[in-house]
This record gives C-alpha cells, structure tokens and sequence, in this order.
C-alpha cells in the first residue's frame, strides 16, 4: 500500500489485526521513505469485489470511495465535529459492506445495488442522510468528466 504521506509505492506492516468480526483488518503502517506511521482498515474481500456500473463498466470495489461518500452525507451543516461524523460514516460503512459480501454474486455487485444498500443503512440513521445519498448518487451517475471514458 501506497505512503498517504509522500505516495512512497511501499509501506511496512508493523502491527495488525482483525476487527469487525474479520471484515476488516486493521494495520499500523510504517513508510521507509518518509518515516511516518499511519493506520489503515484493510478488507481483503473487499478487495476482490467488482461493482458493475450502469453503463456495464467494472471496476474494484474501493472501500474508501464508500466511506467519503457516507461521510459527505453526514457531514453536513456547521458546527459538525468531523471525528463524530467520521465515526458515524465509518459505522454506516462497515454496515454496508457486511450486506455487500451478501448480496455479490461471484464478486460482482451492480452498482444500482450498492446504493440501494447504501439506501437502506442511511435511512435507519436518518432520513434525510438517505435522500441526500440517492441525489448525490445519481448525479454521480449521470456525470462524465472530461477524458473519462464512458
Ligand atoms: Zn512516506
């Protein structure tokens, strides 16, 4: 894994262990680059899930795509602590990831699922976190950025 630091292509692995009943691996990180130490939650089944978008591309499922965008929604308005709300999105996200390795089908999940799930999660939390999600995911949809291939 890449240095978040200085983006040093090597890390060393000095601790770890699994958390979230084994969804999750957590690792203190070590770069030799630049000295710095920091700490990932890693999911190895994650990593071999595929999300096929509507437009039928697949790509790597990227557990940290899904904890920004959970964390966008709930991070809203002023006077937000974002270490709470950080921890609200890292709760919603391991919920959702759980129901993920559910509902894949041979490592693919659609895209149209995964919010739907990611729905369903916010929703128990707060309704308006739920609607906040599916506008924002669906412009996400739509949109292509410039030198993206369709
Ligand atoms: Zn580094």
């Amino acid at each position: 894994m890449k240095c978040i630091y200085c983006a040093n292509r090597k890390t060393e692995v000095i601790n770890s262990r699994e958390i979230k009943g084994g969804t999750l691996t957590w690792r203190r990180r070590r770069c030799p680059n630049c000295a710095k130490i920091f700490t990932t939650k890693e999911s190895g089944m994650a990593d071999n899930l595929f999300v096929i978008k509507r437009n039928g591309s697949r790509q790597r499922f990227i557990y940290e795509k899904l904890f920004v965008s959970i964390f966008i929604i709930v991070n809203t308005g002023k006077n937000r602590d974002n270490g709470d709300d950080a921890k609200l999105a890292k709760k919603i996200s391991a919920r959702i990831l759980k129901k993920l390795f559910v509902a894949a089908e041979s490592r693919d999940i659609k895209s149209k699922i995964l919010i739907a799930l990611a729905y369903e999660e916010l929703k128990k939390v707060h309704r308006s976190y739920a609607d906040r999600y599916i506008a924002y995911s669906d412009y996400r949809l739509k949109v292509t950025f410039p030198g993206q291939q369709k």
